[in-house]
């Protein structure tokens, strides 16, 4: 979090670092037309960043746009915009943003002017409304689409046939868009080069999140962690640059653990860690600092999160593999978060608490996302079934400032950290004779 107060010098060099690297990525693109550079949206989950560095192109994530829209307090405006062209309340507010920052100049979060697309990348990863999304996209832009299927993983599983008929579609239809649109020939070799170096900062980010499992926790693995994943999850990935980030990222974390402290939060360095939650879910962008306040004034710190997984799951052992450049980038499409089942999510949580030691797994359900949001509950519920920790469930969204009810959230933390305290002193009933007890949830503000 880059705020004034957390700038301990040296500690926090990579967050300085992280800061220039976004802010040359935006200056970069708001002289892509006059440098001559393809510029291509595209989506995070499943994204194919090393593909597209190997043509030298430029790319916007939409949903980056309008997270960052709502950390600055702008998506409200630009949701109430879109709703009056005739989106519904119900349509992802990150779609919504999107249109409505578009339609009031396409004003990038540094302040620079977003330039248009050349081509939309849609990376297909179990969300409907990406396809959606997109569809309305091109009606703002002539440009060509290029889409990639990629098959949920409803069986749990990513079989041969799946990962050829991907491949298959990269070769036939994603490269050859790519090859119109920048006039350049595929180069394998190339590709290989940044996937190489993808899987050297894979490496240190594994190390970074895997370093939650330490007691105190010197990161919070969910408000902190959306930090860390920043530079891997958009365009610095397969880069020198994300090389130097992670490394230095990861030098200042083992410095924490030497020295026993736990996370830096906006307001300074995190009092006792006294709760080790689990969290399920998105954060909530708009409140995004009053919302982590509610977690870190209570000593609750976040060891592990899903979230940070939706770019893919590199702490359960992927690697880009340059040995196996087009199958590789089916098999990262293919195991981001939103695009496993719920058997597959439910499993993961289970080992993080596991593992990371947790005291409970918190969701938060946001009214946006049916991707992350269906069947929230039933993997709650079999978390508490299978390790015996308290679930939690509040309920916010993403950018849409309307359903963020603080106090109401804020009174649902509270009641839940103090079960988990109960829970310590005995006095705790456990989840399979609890059936008959409420779920601990924060209603929105409707
Ligand atoms: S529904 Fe969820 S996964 Fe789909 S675009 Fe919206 S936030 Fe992203």
């Amino acid at each position: 979090m880059s705020t004034e107060k957390d700038k301990g010098g040296e500690k926090d060099r990579s967050m300085a670092q992280q800061k220039e690297m976004i802010a040359g990525h935006f200056r970069a693109l708001s002289t892509a037309k006059e440098d001559g550079k393809k510029v291509v949206y595209t989506f995070v989950p499943g994204n194919l960043t090393e593909l597209m560095h190997a043509f030298d192109v430029l790319p916007v994530y939409p949903e980056i746009n309008a997270l960052q829209s709502g950390m600055r307090k702008r998506s409200g405006g630009y949701i109430t915009e879109a709703e009056k062209l005739g989106h519904s309340e119900d349509v992802c507010a990150y779609v919504k943003s999107d249109i409505g920052m578009l339609r009031a100049g396409n004003i990038g979060p540094t302040g620079e002017k977003l330039p248009e697309p050349d081509l939309l990348l849609l990376s297909y990863t179990g969300c409907f409304t990406f396809l959606k999304w997109f569809e309305l996209l091109k009606r703002e832009y002539s440009c060509p689409i290029a889409m990639l299927h990629v098959p949920y993983q409803g069986d749990g599983a990513f079989t041969p046939a799946m990962r050829d008929y991907v491949v298959q579609q990269l070769k036939t239809e994603i490269i050859p868009k790519f090859e119109q649109v920048t006039g350049k020939k595929y180069d394998e070799d190339k590709l290989r080069e940044h996937l190489k170096l993808s899987a050297r900062a894979e490496d240190d980010l594994v190390e970074v999140l895997a370093s939650g499992k330490n007691r105190p926790s010197p990161i919070d693995a969910y408000f902190g962690g959306v930090y860390y994943i920043g530079p891997m999850f958009t365009a610095f990935r397969g880069t020198e640059s994300a090389i130097d980030y992670y490394r230095m990222l990861k030098e200042e974390i083992a410095e924490r653990v030497a020295l026993k402290l736990g996370p830096i939060t906006p307001e300074g360095p995190m009092g006792k860690e006294k709760y080790r939650l689990v969290v399920e879910g998105p954060p909530n962008w708009t409140h995004f600092q009053e919302f982590w306040k509610m977690f870190y004034d209570e000593g609750a710190v976040v060891v592990a999160s899903s979230y940070t997984k939706v770019g893919g799951l590199y702490d359960q052992g992927f690697r880009h593999d340059p040995n196996r450049p087009l199958e590789t980038l089916a098999d990262y499409c293919a195991g981001c978060y939103t695009n496993l089942n719920l058997p597959q999510r439910i499993d993961l949580l289970e080992k993080y608490v596991r593992e990371y030691e947790a005291d409970g797994i918190l969701v938060n359900s946001v009214k946006s996302c049916n991707s992350f949001s269906s069947g929230q509950l039933l993997i709650m519920r079999e978390i508490e079934k299978r390790t015996g920790v308290p679930g939690g469930f509040v309920e916010t969204d993403l950018v849409d400032p309307r359903y963020f009810s603080a106090a109401n959230v804020k009174n649902r933390i509270e009641s839940y950290l103090q079960m988990i305290e109960q829970r310590r002193q005995g006095a705790y009933v456990s989840p399979p004779a609890q059936k008959h007890l409420p779920v601990v949830s924060a209603g929105n503000a409707q």
